[in-house]
């Protein structure tokens, strides 16, 4: 099997045009097609007929580019391809893919610049053009006021590294053509390095896999259990960390030795089809990794229905989850489902309460708290609830949102108006039932976020039990507090849910860090930390959240079967 690296192919006009709007340098990054077969494909198989989709940027509802609306009869070709490619990918050695996954895992770090760009483009932040409001004045510096990225060079926006300002606000306004992107610069930039780590680790665990011999039962045999390859895999992944979802399953794969079609979210393709580019260059051959997208549901279907693909992971919704698993029944496959959370944050009278703030702060307004492992029920000892509430709401309260001319953004907008109308819904039946505002409990629409959908970041306290906050996941940035007496009542509170991916607790009292964490029912627990997530550790939950692990050492179990090997008449 061939892995030579190739130079890319030039972009379609669209994305040059879009390359240059949002200051990509390489616009060869950027692709409107899917991925097939080590080439870029349109949607001329059947189902789609040339039809396209709209990208569009949620801080400004302006459309970025459109991209080929791939259906049934694509995936159905890159499983094909997939299916071509396997027996020489899988026979090669580990240290060949590993070799291969490395070139993709530089090229991805070589590129974090450009791929922050895109990410930020299709999530949503800032790209500011500001223009001199007034001459300037004698003896006035003019340089930029601008959140971490902008600058004042029209069209350019991004500047990496965000200059000392000294310019009064009055000076400049936005350019009137202000561009919205929402995912904050830094946060982007820390999602890149966050999915070349898992390309980095699985290129190393690749070359793990060991079989085991058996002690016989029967003198004249010898028993062994191999691992082998599953085959052809099939991944869904959501738009929250639209790189770091998509390396975490196809390195696994690939460094097991499986292929892989992928379908990332139809918001964010565009971070998924650099990914795709970047592989193409790094040598990873022709069929072993695929991408679609368009029609999630012919999408989906074809890839479930479909006899040659052996597994499925997914990350996204419960109820999308839960379809794939019944539709994976029908050729028996194997799942990984990486789902929705609910996570409770404990907070113990005996806690700092100081980093409990800073690990609550993290945990829930990273990402605008659309993680599935946000923080959402904070379960706070009635002791320190109101130091905690306050010196909690008094933090958020600083946070800026999506306001490029304040030198900072620290949290931008949500993904879309229907992630916008669920968190109003959760806030509007938490105020219902008695709950307090400490915080925020509205959007944001001064500073330019008016064509976007921002949400101010909120937290409510005296939420009441039976509240849907504290029943089914928000997915945006409101925290809801209630408070208990009783360690067990506190643990019962944060076991109430079918969720069981992320939960946090808070303690000095070091058995009681043991004695929480093993009886709360969570795939995760963050003790003293509200960070859960490494490519070095298992990621995944229990109950309603999902099967399988990510990450660590399981991650690539899941793309393994073990095979039982009885060899006879050794003894002979
Ligand atoms: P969210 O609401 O957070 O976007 P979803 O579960 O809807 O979560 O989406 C996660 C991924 O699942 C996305 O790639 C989306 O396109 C995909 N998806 C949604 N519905 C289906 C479906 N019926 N079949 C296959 N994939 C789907």
């Amino acid at each position: 099997m061939s892995s030579s690296t190739s130079s890319p192919s030039p972009p379609s006009d669209a994305c040059a045009a879009l390359a240059a709007r949002i200051g990509v340098a390489d616009a060869s990054l950027l692709r409107d097609e899917g991925f097939i077969a080590d080439a870029w494909t349109r949607a001329e198989l059947g189902d789609g007929g040339g039809a396209t989709f709209d990208v569009v940027n949620p801080a400004t509802g302006e459309t970025l580019v459109s991209v080929a609306k791939l259906g049934a009869a694509e995936t159905r070709a890159a499983i094909d391809a997939a299916a071509a490619a396997l027996p020489s990918w899988s026979a090669t050695t580990a240290i060949v893919r590993a070799q291969a996954l490395r070139r993709w895992g530089d090229l991805v770090n070589a590129h974090a610049s450009d791929l922050a760009r895109i990410m930020c483009a299709e999530q949503g932040a800032f790209c500011c053009t500001l223009v001199p409001t007034r001459p300037r004045r004698r003896g006035e510096r003019r340089s930029l006021r601008t959140f971490p990225g902008a600058s004042l060079r029209p069209h350019l926006a991004f500047n990496p590294r965000p200059r000392r300002l000294s310019t009064p606000t009055d000076a400049f306004q936005l350019h009137p053509d202000v561009r919205g992107l929402g995912k904050p610069l830094a946060e982007a930039r820390g999602e890149v390095a966050y999915a070349s780590s898992f390309i980095d680790w699985f290129a190393d665990e690749g070359r793990r896999t060991y079989g085991e011999v058996i002690p016989t039962h029967d003198a004249n045999a010898r028993v062994f259990a191999l691992r082998q390859p599953i085959g052809v895999c099939a991944a869904i992944t959501p738009w929250n960390f639209p790189l770091a979802m998509i390396t975490r399953k196809a390195a696994a794969a690939l460094a097991a030795g499986c292929v892989v079609v992928v379908k990332p979210s139809e918001e964010t393709p565009l971070s998924a089809l650099a990914l795709a580019e970047l592989a193409a260059r790094a040598g990873i051959p022709r069929g072993v990794l695929g991408f679609v997208m368009g029609d999630a549901n012919a999408i989906g279907e074809a890839m479930t229905g479909s006899e040659i693909v052996r597994k499925l992971s997914f990350t996204g919704s419960t109820a999308v989850g839960k379809k794939l698993m019944r539709d994976c029944a029908g050729t028996v496959k194997r799942t990984s489902m990486e789902l929705g959370g609910c996570a409770p944050f404990l907070v113990f009278q005996d806690a700092n309460i100081d980093e409990a703030v800073k690990g609550a702060m993290g945990s829930k307004f990273r990402n605008a708290g659309q993680t599935c492992v946000s923080s959402q029920r904070y379960i706070v000892h009635e002791d320190v609830i109101d130091e905690f509430g306050a010196k909690f709401a008094a933090a958020a309260r600083k946070l800026v949102v999506g306001d490029g001319l304040r030198g900072k953004t620290d949290q931008g907008p949500l993904i879309n108006a229907r992630a916008l109308a669920k968190v109003e819904a959760h806030v509007a039946d938490a105020l219902s039932k008695g709950a307090k505002v400490l915080c925020g409990g509205h959007r944001v629409t001064e500073n330019g976020c008016d064509k976007g959908v921002f949400y101010a970041p909120t937290v409510l306290a005296n939420v009441p039990r039976d509240a849907s906050l504290f029943r089914e996941e928000v997915f945006g940035p409101v925290a809801a507090l209630t408070s208990f007496a009783d360690e067990r009542d506190a643990i019962a509170l944060a076991n109430d849910t079918t969720a069981g991916l992320a939960a946090y607790v808070y303690t000095n009292d070091n058995a009681r860090v043991w004695r929480v964490s093993e009886k709360l029912e969570y795939g995760m627990v963050g003790a003293n930390t509200g960070v859960v997530s490494a490519a070095s550790a298992p990621f995944g939950g229990v109950k309603e959240s999902g099967t399988g692990r990510e990450g660590g050492k399981h991650g690539i179990e899941e793309y393994l079967e073990v095979k039982h090997l009885s060899v006879g008449g050794v003894g002979r």
